[in-house]
């Protein structure tokens, strides 16, 4: 009894002396590793372009059916992304995710990135829904060149959205 009392009493001094391994969060945080899937992006390219060209591939990888996408045809005037089309809408249901990373992967121009943000909350359903307000970086944020292959879509005719048989 008196041997386990002054066992347990030399792992508290032993322990006095040692760096805390707690940390005082949220005033500090601990960095993630550099895979931590975290918070969706919608990246741009460095001319501010969006990256995103409304495909929905992310969409159709997606286990979860936590992503929406509606896309809509670019004006060649003045348009979102370097492709034929954006995203017009662009959601992700956060109380769906698994964070597995399939949209990221299946993402032709890596316009969807799961970064290391991890701080997610909400207080009722309708908060849990990202839009691309949201999701979207700013302007400055952009980097990389869109592929060859983008810019001449873009300068080819759309075809009819639907053809009459
Ligand atoms: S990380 Fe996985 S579950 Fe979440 S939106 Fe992407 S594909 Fe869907
Ligand atoms: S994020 Fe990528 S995969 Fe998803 S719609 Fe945009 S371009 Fe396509």
């Amino acid at each position: 009894m008196f041997g386990q009392l002054i066992k347990g009493l030399a792992t508290t001094v032993r322990y006095m002396f040692r760096q805390p391994v707690t940390v005082q969060y949220p005033e500090v945080k601990r960095p993630v590793r550099e895979r931590f899937r975290g918070r969706h992006e919608l990246k741009r390219f460095a001319d501010g372009q969006e990256r995103c060209i409304g495909c929905a591939l992310c969409a159709a990888a997606c286990p979860a059916d936590a992503i929406l996408v509606v896309a809509a045809e670019n004006d060649p005037a003045k348009p979102n992304s370097p492709g034929e089309r954006y995203a017009a809408t662009y959601e992700i249901n956060m109380l769906r995710c698994i964070f597995c990373g399939y949209c990221e992967d299946a993402c032709p121009t890596n316009a969807i990135v799961l970064e290391h943000q991890y701080e997610l909350s909400f207080y009722d359903r309708r908060s849990s829904i990202y839009t691309k307000d949201m999701l979207l970086v700013p302007v400055d944020k952009g980097h990389g060149e869109p592929p060859p292959l983008l810019t001449q879509v873009q300068r080819r005719p759309s075809p009819p959205a639907q053809i009459d048989l």
